[in-house]
This record gives C-alpha cells, structure tokens and sequence, in this order.
C-alpha cells in the first residue's frame, strides 16, 4: 500500500474481506484491529489473525474500539445506522470499504459495474468477453472473490473486472475506474439506504473520481440512471435498446451495433430476455472500451447460456427447452422471465410465503400452458392460475418431482421454466441448491 496515510485502522466484520483487508494492511505495516459481533475467539479466522499479532475484539461492538483509530475499513453489511459507525462518524473517523483499498492496489484498469439488477450477468460477460479476446483479466467484488485479494494477485497488464454493490460504493475515497458500467435504478435496499436519494448517491460513486479519460457507460432509457450522470466529468458512452446511439451499443429489430459497426444478429445471442438485452449492450460497450475484439464478443454471445440459476439455459432434450431461475424469488424477477418466452411454457414455482400474493404475476401468464406447483404458496399460486384459466394445475413435494412431472406434460417445442417467485427458506438453504436440484433432475430425464 503506498501513499495510504492511515496508521491505525479498524476492520469492522470479520467476513472473507476483512480477513484479507486485516492482513494486507498488517503486512503493510499498519497497526490493525480487528472487530466483529457474531465471531468467538475460537474462531480459525480469529486464532489465525491473533497468530499474526493482530487484535482482534469479539461477541459484540464496544466503543472502545475506536479509540486511537484514525481509520476504519467497514465491512458493506454493516449499516451505518449501526451505533459503532454512527459514533465513529461523531468522532469524525473516515470511514472505507475493502474495495478502496483494492484501488489503492490496482495499477491498471479496472471495469467496475454497477446497478440494481444485472450486475453479476454483466460482470460476467465483460470477463469471458475480454477471455476470449486474449486480453488479460480478472474478476473480482461483489461476485465472490474478495477484491484485495485478487489485486494483489494481479500481473500488470490485466484488467480487474469488478462487481460493486452500493454497499460496497458508500465506502469510497479515490477509487477511479477507467470504465464505469451503471445499468439501471430500481427502489431497493431503502432499509439500508433509507432514501432514494442516498442509494444513487452511492451508486454514483463509482463515477465520483472519473475525468474526461475515463469512460461512464450507461443506460439511456433509465431516468434515474440518465439523471445521476448529467454531471459527470467522464467521458459519456450511453447504451440503448430502444434508439440508435451513436458513441455507444444499440439494437434494431435484428442486429446489435457498438456505434457503426453491426457485432452480432439478436438471433445468434443465446442469453434471453429484454433485460439481459441491456446487459449486453452493456457488456459490449465496457469490453469494447476495454479492448476486446468484435471475434471475442460474438463468440461469448453464441455460447454463454447465462449465469448459474439467472434465467440460464440448461438444456434442450426432445425439443423441450429447459431454463433455471431459481434466483427469482420475486414476482418482478419471475414476470421478467415469462416475458423472455413467447413459446407454450410450463412454470415451476413456489417457496416461502412472506405474505403476499401473485396478483402482480396473471399479466404474464398468457403463454404458460401448465404449472407445477410446491412449498408453501402452493395453494395461492393454484388461485392466481385458475383465474387466468390455466387448465393443468400440479402439486408436487419438490423441484425434482415439479421437474419430472412437468416433462410429462410437456411438448416438443415448450418451454420448461424453474422460476419459482418465491424464496427457497421453507424447503432449501439457499435459490443455489433448489436450482441445483432442478439442473440434476433434467440431466436425469431422456
Ligand atoms: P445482480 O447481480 O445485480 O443481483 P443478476 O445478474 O444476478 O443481478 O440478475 C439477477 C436477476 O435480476 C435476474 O434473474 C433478473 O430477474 C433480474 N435482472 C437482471 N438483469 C436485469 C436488468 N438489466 N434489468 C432488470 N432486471 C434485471
């Protein structure tokens, strides 16, 4: 870490960034402590930083921690209506995430993303994209691998491709990225955020730092997104599904363009669905500015089949079509999905009940043939089919039996659709291994 003037810093939460933060920071020779709430001084994390010589304060947030730091490195969970960081904002310590000090690190370019939905899928695709244009790079952020970790892995020629939540954004001092990606603004996390306002404010630090060298791809057609950037210093490469840009990607009926040059016809693209349509012009735009080739694009665009449970094609057998979507564990997400099909479709779904209920969903019911119903909001899913006259109504115990009961039924050219609405708590830890089940039973079907 150079030219980084703190001496005596906080990690707030201990998760996998701030072990690495924690380390960096002490092999930079810095005087660090260690606080977390939930972490016991059993902990392997914890033995393994106090091995180090490292302080580390557990079972709760005493604010005595803060006492001689001029610096803390918060973990993004942690909100700042928490009363260890609303008293250190009183004593007027600067307050970063992890992600600033990967910056700190980074040499090169980095491509940060942004967004409210679609981060991982656009991150994803800038990454293969410039793959397979045999540019140098790396992923890193809010997708799973810890930023400071894979900066300081970094050879200097690659490019860190970088998810950032407005989380991790709140926590920003000079963070520069050469290309800034912000793809739209839906209202969400106004628990943490409290107002709109503070949430895109955070969503625009990741152009705060940019100058007239640095690139801000962005979403035309979104009016918050359209709003935040007016002032931007950056250099402005807008992207549009709607109308033609001319610095930046769009599409017409058939083809997808970056300003004159035709990338790909929409039918060769194997992602579907409108919204992964803005992903793309978005992807294409950040790894064209990064430098990959038109040959690198295409090619990810004809084979990439979405990103794991994210409306991700999984396989075709007899001519049926299966999609995993687990992660739609909304309404929203699961009428995105059905709008991406205008085939005969059976829709797997159900899960948790928070409450709510499917009214929102019938609009997007008018191509779904069958549904196959399970866990706990079975019985209003049932109600909301009825009333749009779907005909072919299942229960089943679980994903797998939903997965074989709907090949029953099906027929060629339909389209099988996991896209369950609804979180996965009352049957599965996690949308990962109900999706998981559902991509295991069709690899079991003939
Ligand atoms: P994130 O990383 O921001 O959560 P993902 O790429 O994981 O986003 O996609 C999560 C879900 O968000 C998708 O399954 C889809 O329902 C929705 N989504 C993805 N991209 C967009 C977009 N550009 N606009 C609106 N919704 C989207």
């Amino acid at each position: 870490l150079e030219e980084f003037p703190y001496q005596r810093i906080l990690v707030l939460g201990l998760a996998k960034s701030g072990k690495a933060a924690a380390k960096l920071l002490h092999r930079s020779d810095k005087k660090v402590r260690v606080n977390d709430y939930k972490a016991t001084p059993a902990d392997p994390d914890v033995r393994e930083l106090e091995q180090l010589g490292i302080e580390v304060v557990t079972g709760g947030h005493p604010l005595e921690v803060l006492d001689d730091i001029d610096l803390i490195v918060k973990n993004p969970g942690i909100p700042y209506h928490n009363p260890i960081v609303q008293e250190a904002e009183s004593r007027s310590i600067p307050i970063i995430t992890e992600i600033e000090l990967a910056s700190r690190l980074v040499k090169h370019d980095v491509i940060g993303i942004t967004g409210s939905n679609g981060k991982t899928t656009t991150t994803t695709l800038i990454f293969q994209m410039l793959e397979e244009s045999h540019c140098p790079a790396q992923i890193a952020g809010n997708i799973g691998n810890v930023a400071t970790e894979v900066a300081q892995s970094m050879t200097p020629n690659e490019t860190m491709v970088l998810e950032l939540s407005s989380f991790q954004l709140l926590g920003i001092e000079t963070f520069q990225p050469k290309v800034a990606v912000l793809l739209n603004i839906f209202e969400a996390h106004l628990d943490y955020h409290k107002t709109m306002d503070h949430y895109m404010g955070a969503k625009a630090n990741i152009f705060k730092n940019q100058n007239e060298a640095d690139y801000l791809v962005y979403n035309l057609e979104d009016p918050h997104v359209c709003r935040m950037v007016e002032n931007a210093a950056s250099t402005k490469v807008p992207f549009s599904t709607k109308q033609k840009v001319t610095h930046g990607a769009w599409c017409d009926e058939s083809y997808v363009y970056f300003k004159k040059e035709r990338i790909i016809a929409k039918q060769d693209i194997v992602l579907v669905g409108q919204h992964n349509l803005e992903n793309i012009l978005a992807a294409i735009s950040a790894a064209k500015l990064g430098g990959a080739t038109t040959e690198g694009i295409h090619q990810v665009l004809t084979t990439f089949s979405g990103v794991k449970h994210r409306l991700q094609f999984v396989k075709n057998i007899k001519d049926r079509s299966f999609y995993n979507d687990s992660k739609a564990t909304n309404i929203l997400a699961t009428s995105k999905a059905l709008s991406a099909f205008d085939k005969p479709t059976i829709l797997l779904a159900g899960g948790l009940d928070r409450g709510n209920d499917f009214d929102d969903l019938a609009p997007y019911l008018t191509n779904v043939k069958a549904v196959v119903l399970f866990g706990e909001t079975a019985p209003k899913l049932e109600k909301i089919a009825q009333s749009v006259g779907i005909e072919t109504i299942e229960f089943v115990d679980n994903v797998k039996h939903a997965t074989q009961k709907a090949y029953q039924l099906s027929e060629p050219n339909d389209v099988i659709l996991l896209s369950p609405a609804c979180a996965s708590w009352d049957q599965y830890k996690t949308f990962e291994e109900r999706g998981d089940m559902f991509v295991e039973a069709v690899h079991t079907l003939e």
